[in-house]
């Protein structure tokens, strides 16, 4: 990767910090234990996947960092492990 777009990301970063402090102080759902974002999708995997990535019964994580994990885990998953639902009752100044 080359230095420029580690810039251009580090600075989109820094660029939406306020909205992700808003959104930690606002958002009504759901927020990731690992990495604070507030999600939008509800999802879920079977428990034995669960089990496999998370190594806890319970928790809640957004989907990215539920993907790191089995990367890091080397644990293989596919489409199909995945039930992926939009929230639909978002208000607009929830999100803002
Ligand atoms: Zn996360």
């Amino acid at each position: 990767m080359n230095i420029l777009h580690i810039i251009k990301r580090f600075l989109t970063r820094i660029k939406y910090l306020p909205q992700f402090i808003i959104q930690s102080i606002k958002w009504p759902y759901e927020t990731c234990q690992r990495c604070g974002n507030a999600y939008c999708l509800i999802w879920s995997v079977s428990d034995g996947l669960w089990n496999d990535v998370i190594g806890e019964k319970e928790g809640l994580m957004c989907i990215d960092c539920f993907i790191k994990e089995a990367i890091k885990k080397g644990i293989k998953i596919t489409d199909d492990d995945f039930i992926i639902k939009p929230f639909y009752q978002f208000e607009k100044n929830e999100i803002e």
